[in-house]
């Protein structure tokens, strides 16, 4: 039976360097072709880690090189950058993994902007650190100039900004229009440029959308019957990395919500990833959430292996 799915790769599908990711792509591409094989109506989202932090620190030493010629460039303009690049390689592994198999798909990747609350309580606690590692007075002359510093896990000093929530995808209706004529696209990048309104202005902010959020939020505006998210483990543990670690097959959006409770994911890597598939599984009956290692998809699908959220 042809679902609708919205893909959401992680780290690992993308690799952390140029090189890399066009190897890692032409892997994921094989994984996403598995699924559209099989007749489903496929929509990619994805993150952009270290894609944005290669951009962000290339514009940033241009910048340090000639401030008045390289003025700063603001991240959602790299994140703009990174959604071009990374589906670049993605529409193009993947266009050619579906005509090696004789399937013939218009593909394309749209910039996306998410709108996001300037009110979010996020924004009085940045998380996410960005950019180069620097010294601590480094970071204090940075901080004078209006940005936020955090000291980043015993590494050094890096630049913090906030993680909204998603609230709207500026784009959705083109989205959908492609999706329903039956083109694949890939958008949401990153979580997507996060934006504010100001009259008929969208301004792009810098902070980052976490993709499995934004990802959630588009398999809803998308009514999609499967969120997947794609990830380096094949299921979801309790107890993870401890001795009597168990992993899990199947869990009700109850379950999920209780295992959240007592602290079973890590902030930042596995919770966004629970978090957002409870939200898309409660969101309308029928929906389900897929979370399993990139390779597994179309097991998953079948029932076969990974984690599965449902109501
Ligand atoms: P991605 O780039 O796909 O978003 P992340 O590294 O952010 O990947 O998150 C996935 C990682 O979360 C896994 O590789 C695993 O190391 C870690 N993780 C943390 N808690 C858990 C858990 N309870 N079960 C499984 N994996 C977990
Ligand atoms: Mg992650």
């Amino acid at each position: 039976m042809s679902k609708r799915i919205v893909i959401a790769l992680g780290g690992n599908a993308l690799g952390n360097s140029l090189k890399e990711q066009f190897a890692a792509a032409q892997n994921t591409a094989k994984a996403i072709a598995d699924l559209i094989e099989e007749g489903h109506q496929v929509v990619v989202a994805h993150g952009n880690g270290p894609q944005v932090g290669m951009i962000n620190l290339a514009m940033s030493e241009l910048t340090a090189k000639d401030p008045d010629k390289y003025p700063p460039t603001p991240l959602s303009v790299c994140g703009a950058m990174s959604q071009g690049y990374i589906g670049y390689d993605l529409q193009n592994t993947l266009r050619t993994e579906l005509l090696d198999r004789g399937i013939r798909k218009e593909i394309s990747t749209l910039i996306t902007q998410v709108a996001v609350d300037p009110e979010d309580p996020a924004f009085k606690q940045p998380t996410k650190p960005i950019g180069r590692f620097m010294t601590h007075e480094e970071a204090l002359k940075f901080q004078e100039e209006g940005y936020a510093i955090m000291e980043d896990a015993g590494r050094g000093w890096r630049r913090v900004v906030a993680s909204p929530k998603p609230r709207e995808i500026i784009e959705i209706g083109s989205i959908g229009a492609m999706v329903s004529s039956g083109h694949i696209v890939i958008a949401c990048g990153g979580g997507g440029i996060p934006v504010i309104h100001q009259g008929n202005r969208l301004k792009g902010i810098p902070a980052v959308i976490d993709k499995d959020f934004a990802s959630c939020r588009l398999a809803q505006d998308l009514d999609a019957d499967y969120l997947i998210i794609l990830t380096a483990v094949e299921k979801v543990a309790i107890n993870f990395g401890k001795p009597d670690q168990q992993w899990l097959s199947q869990l009700t959006t109850a379950e999920a919500r209780k295992l959240i409770g007592e602290g079973h994911f890590a902030p930042g890597s596995m919770l966004p990833k629970v978090e957002a598939a409870v939200e898309f599984a409660s969101s309308k009956p029928g929906r389900r959430a897929l979370i399993t290692l990139l390779e597994k998809a179309k097991e998953g699908i079948a029932g076969r292996t990974g984690t599965v959220v449902c109501d």
